[in-house]
């Protein structure tokens, strides 16, 4: 894919500090960590969105990324490690190739997510959402 920075990655034409490759996925270490050793481990392949990535591919950057976090725990001596994953640009999504982050955590590393936590208005309500995700959920 045309300009797409991960795929010149992937091909060698731009570098990185690569940490793991097979025949399907690349991991590497983001160039902006929200804590040192946070990784991206991204399909080979282009796809815009996780959405797209055939499910063998995307079964393989999980795992990879869970052990990824297992190595963050032995090599870093990392607490926990959080997975996350932007999907579109109210996401928060820059780069346009899929990605999971993979970040190493403890509990003085000084980053906080901003999770907030509503509340369903009534059973009603969320019977509602469950109902209609459920009716154009395709597996
Ligand atoms: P997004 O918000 O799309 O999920 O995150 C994209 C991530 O890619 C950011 O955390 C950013 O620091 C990282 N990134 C952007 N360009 C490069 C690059 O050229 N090399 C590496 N290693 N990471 C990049
Ligand atoms: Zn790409």
């Amino acid at each position: 894919m045309d300009n797409c920075i991960f795929c010149k990655i992937v091909e060698g034409k731009i570098p990185c500090a690569k940490i793991y490759e097979d025949e399907l996925v690349l991991a590497f270490l983001d160039i902006s960590p929200i804590c040192k050793g946070h990784a991206l481990v991204i399909p080979r392949e282009h796809h815009q969105s996780i959405s797209s990535v055939p499910e063998n591919i995307a079964g393989r950057i999980t795992h990879v990324a869970g052990r990824i976090g297992i190595a963050f725990k032995r090599a870093l001596d990392a607490d926990g490690f959080n997975f996350h994953l932007s999907d579109g640009a109210c996401a928060g999504q820059v780069v346009w190739h899929a990605h999971m982050h993979v970040v190493p955590r403890g509990p003085e590393d000084g980053f906080r997510w901003n999770w907030r936590q509503l509340k369903y208005d009534s059973d009603a309500e969320r019977n509602d959402f469950v109902e209609k995700i459920k009716s154009k959920l395709k597996t």
